[in-house]
């Protein structure tokens, strides 16, 4: 190969990191708290503002925020809950943890969010909630969604880990439905390592999900710690231990202050890939919605064989050889052995979802690129396209040239 590997390799989703979160990172350390504490109670009180919701509940993953939502939805063993093949496998265990069984509504080929026609298509008597995906940070067809909701009396929980910053018709993301769960995953558009939030429409449920977070007790014993002394506590339900830590939020704070900078700077990059991309035979994801907001977490490319000449895989394997690291966001979910073995999931069954999942690739998207970054990630895309053109016409000297397939 004639190529020489960028030096150093640039990490997908490398997280961006500044002195703020440093300096609270440090301060966190030297006052000795650790635990949840202050900086969790402002890191909360600053994300609850930022998406104009009465309260937010801090847990120590996405994962924990969607389990906490799945029982605040009161199902029970036997209730359906409908959701996307498009995601990530937490998003279906979460809906298996808390008893219920997940169905499958494929994805719209061209936002790759669940469609609202496959929801409907999936109800059932025994469906009792919906968990949709803003796939990539673009919102779902929230207004559909929530008038099947009502028409049905489900609850909707929105799976956020890619929609910080996303806006449906002017509502946002993980404030439509009963609850929005939020990922601040080191990949995530703010980073705590890890970390996670829940918005919750009804108060009540709020407190309740407060109170499972911390191994079910009441809403004293958050306060046990702090400084006015010790407090008697009480377990009130069976809970969980999936509160976040101040070490985290002392992160967060300072990433979320800096979440509007950031977007702005992945849709510089955006807009330069989509530029840059135009010519070549690859999918590029879908315009924007007008009076809606994407996210900007994932730039994602389809690769079809049968026009970019190389496969998926072995683009993502050129992309590394190049020193660009790539993502695959995500394999349908029935790819997977255990969901197939235990749900008796197929692929075909799903086939929007399951083509985009053999298709796909992530380009690198942190705000954290610079210019140059982003330069050798464009010229390593069109680099491996050519080669693999060039590659096609000397092995099959009689096909009608390197021809690029529009
Ligand atoms: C990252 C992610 C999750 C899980 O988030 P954690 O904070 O790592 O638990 C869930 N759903 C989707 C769509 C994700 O991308």
């Amino acid at each position: 190969m004639s190529h020489t590997p960028r030096q150093p390799f640039l990490v997908f989703g490398a997280p961006m990191i500044g002195d703020e979160e440093i300096a609270e990172v440090l301060d966190c350390l030297s006052s000795g708290w650790l635990g949840s504490g202050p900086k969790v109670d402002r890191f909360e009180a600053a994300f609850a503002e930022y998406k104009q919701a009465p309260g937010a509940i801090a847990v120590n993953s996405c994962t924990a925020a969607l389990h906490l939502s799945m029982l605040g939805a009161g199902l029970a063993p036997g209730d359906e809950v409908i959701t996307t093949p498009l995601t990530f496998c937490a998003t279906v265990n979460a809906i298996i943890h808390a008893g219920a069984t997940p169905v499958l509504a494929d994805v719209d080929p061209v936002t790759m969010n669940i469609d609202p026609g496959a929801v409907a298509a999936a109800l059932t008597p025994r469906t009792r909630a919906v968990v949709p995906v803003h796939f990539a940070g673009r919102p779902c067809a929230m207004d559909a969604i929530m008038t099947l909701a009502d028409e049905h009396d489900l609850r909707v929980i929105e799976d956020c880990a890619h929609a910080i910053e996303t806006e449906h018709r002017g509502a946002k993301a993980g404030t439509i439905g009963d609850y929005g769960c939020f990922s601040f995953y080191v990949t995530k558009n703010v980073a705590t390592g890890e970390g996670g939030m829940i918005l919750a429409r009804c108060t009540e449920a709020a407190a309740r999900l407060r109170t499972l977070a911390l191994h079910g007790l009441s809403r004293d014993a958050w306060t046990r710690y702090r400084d006015d002394g010790y407090k008697h506590y009480a377990a009130v339900e069976v809970g969980f231990k999936y509160n976040m830590m101040d070490l985290q939020a002392a992160l967060g704070l300072h990433q979320l202050a800096r979440v509007e900078r950031n977007w702005q700077r992945r849709l510089e990059i955006w807009e330069r890939y989509q530029d840059a991309f135009a010519d070549l035979p690859l999918g590029r994801p879908a315009a924007f919605e007008p009076g809606s907001r994407h996210g900007l977490h994932l730039y994602t490319l389809l690769v079809d064989e049968r026009v970019c000449v190389t496969s998926r895989d072995a683009f993502i394997d050129a992309m590394t050889r190049r020193g660009i690291g790539v993502g695959v966001h995500y394999l349908a979910l029935p790819e997977h052995p255990v969901y197939r073995e235990r749900f008796g999931w197929t692929p075909d069954r799903v086939p929007h979802a399951a083509r985009i999942g053999r298709q796909t690739v992530s380009l690198p998207l942190s705000a954290a690129l610079s210019d140059r970054d982003v330069d050798d990630v464009i010229s390593a895309v069109r680099d491996v396209l050519d080669e693999a053109a060039r590659a096609r016409s000397s092995h099959a000297p009689h096909a009608p040239g390197a021809r690029r397939a529009a």
